[in-house]
């Protein structure tokens, strides 16, 4: 260790949407970069690789996106589905970031198209990327490196060492083509954190959820919609290190997605869109809520939630022929019956329990002017829960069910920032450490979730991330922040050995 300054500029951890936004502002503003990506080349990107699009506010049509979607609509979504759970502050950054970040997405080689139809009433307020998610990640990594960003593969952070609320270095984990490993301090002026969260670890869930009134452990049954990479280490790190935290450890976007999906890296094609069409009964042939309370793209991240807390953490949704083209496809094709009694013999479910469900429902069904592009008026009454919208009968032959388990997307539990983005310690802000992403997602996301808005959060506050480190990184080459003390290399050694 010298006393001189560290040579490299800005670190980043994570190979993301927020990690490669802050690593090219971070760049451009000067600096040099060097991004820490713990997946191997083949498989990085994280969450990002998986997603369509982003939430875009604007105030006229605008390329792709049609009509308009003023900044206090898209604050009232978010309010009402975080049911106030949110900083405004931060949301209202994120929401008019949407408004001018399409340029300079643009610009490191993002394409956009317009919403195909099947997908879940977003032609107005979200911008799909040209090749998913995964477009969008190499596109970011191609810019990067035309821009002599250095890339670590198979590199994860496991350790910091903070002082005083000071990035010093992070302690990274290199796994070698022979299967040794490696480990090097890495020093820089400055850092950003874009690591995930930890939905990819099945033990830190567990240890949230704990056991249910049945005494099962409601994690066992999760799925992992992404990457398999998110473990949430350095969230860990920080709190031990005396980082502020914000979030409930079990407040994540969860969709209820095919239980036959695979652990990890199932995506996009495993979610199950047809709730909103019909019914969903438990494994007792229960229906436990209303299908129909909002638009989808509002209400399908709370699904997986309403799934893991039923027992066994299974459910059914239920259509029938009339559903047919007016949801995106499943990967998997569904149970496919002539009658409701034959559908619930080959679920398994008690047929006495679901023919009353199914009739109690069909009798209550309200049925006015059918129409899923709006909140229509067909609806139940005199049934609990009820279905507020597109209550139709399920009575037209074949019917349909897919099992359905809760799919984690992203985990909410992170560090707690402010619109510099800056990890505070008891309160004040680090003047090198930042962070962005999922890591930081439940500063806007208490709970709940509307389609897009994790590219939003990602998108803005990584741009700020890299911006705050380029100044951060000024602002020491004007003023040094002097030699390491004994006391930073104590608390190195410490860590190090944890
Ligand atoms: C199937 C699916 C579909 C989705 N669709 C959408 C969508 O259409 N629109 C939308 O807005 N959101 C969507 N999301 C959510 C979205 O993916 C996230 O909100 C967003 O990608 C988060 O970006 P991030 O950079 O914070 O995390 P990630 O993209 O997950 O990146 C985290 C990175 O950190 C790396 N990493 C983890 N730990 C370490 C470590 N210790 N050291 C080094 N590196 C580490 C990982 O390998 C990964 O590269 C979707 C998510 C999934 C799973």
């Amino acid at each position: 260790m010298t006393a001189s300054q560290p040579s490299l500029d800005v670190l980043v951890v994570g190979g993301g949407n927020a990690a490669l936004c802050a690593a090219l502002m971070a760049r451009e503003a000067g600096c040099s970069v060097r991004i820490l990506e713990s997946a191997p080349q083949l498989w990085r990107g994280g969450n990002s690789t998986h997603t369509r699009n982003l939430r875009c506010m604007h105030d006229a049509p605008q390329d792709v996106l049609i009509e308009s979607y003023p900044e206090e609509e898209f604050w009232q979504d978010l309010l009402k589905v975080t049911g106030g759970l949110t900083n405004e502050e931060m949301a209202r950054i994120a929401i008019r970031h949407s408004a001018t970040c399409r340029p300079w997405m643009f610009k490191h080689g993002v394409r956009f198209q317009p919403s195909l139809s099947g997908a879940l009433h977003t032609a107005r307020t979200n911008a799909f990327f040209m090749g998913g998610g995964k477009a969008l990640i190499n596109a970011y990594f191609r810019s990067a490196q035309n821009l002599g960003i250095a890339i670590d593969y198979d590199c994860t952070v496991v350790d910091l060492e903070i002082q005083e609320g000071h990035f010093r270095a992070a302690k990274a984990v290199h796994q070698l083509p022979d299967g040794s490993t490696r480990q090097e301090w890495i020093e820089a002026k400055s850092c950003v954190l874009a690591c995930g969260g930890f939905e990819s670890n099945l033990d830190k869930l567990k240890a949230a959820w704990g056991q249910n009134e049945w005494g099962e452990w409601t994690a066992e049954n999760f799925l992992v919609r992404g990457t398999r990479y998110n473990h949430g280490v350095l969230i860990d790190v920080l709190k031990d290190l005396g980082a502020d935290m914000i979030g409930d450890a079990t407040q994540a976007h969860m969709v209820a997605i095919d239980a036959r999906a695979p652990l990890y890296d199932g995506g996009i094609c495993t979610r199950i869109d047809c709730v909103s069409l019909g019914v969903v009964v438990n494994k007792f042939a229960q229906r436990f809520y209303d299908e129909g309370e909002d638009f989808w793209p509002k209400r399908y991240a709370i699904w997986g939630r309403l799934v893991a807390l039923q027992p066994g953490q299974i459910a059914y949704s239920i259509t029938d022929a009339k559903a047919v083209g007016r949801f995106m496809p499943p990967v998997f094709d569904g149970t496919v019956c002539n009658t409701l009694e034959e559908l619930a013999q080959t679920l398994g479910l008690d047929q006495e329990a679901f023919m009353k469900t199914l009739n109690d429902y069909n009798q209550a069904c309200q049925v006015g002017h059918f129409d899923h592009t709006t909140l229509d008026d067909c609806h139940t009454q005199g049934l609990t829960p009820v279905k507020s919208h597109w209550a139709l009968p399920i009575n037209t032959p074949p019917f349909y069910a897919y099992p359905v388990r809760p799919g984690i997307t992203f985990t909410y539990l992170g560090l707690k920032t402010d619109k510099t983005t800056a990890v505070h310690f008891a309160g004040q802000p680090s003047q090198n450490l930042f962070v962005a992403g999922e890591m930081m997602s439940g500063n806007v996301l208490g709970q709940g979730y509307t389609a897009g808005v994790g590219m939003t959060i990602g998108t803005a506050f990584g741009r700020i991330a890299g911006s705050s480190a380029a100044l951060s990184v000024k602002a020491q080459g004007e003023k040094h922040p002097g030699p390491p003390t004994d006391s930073h290399l104590l608390s190195r050694v410490k860590h190090a050995s944890a």
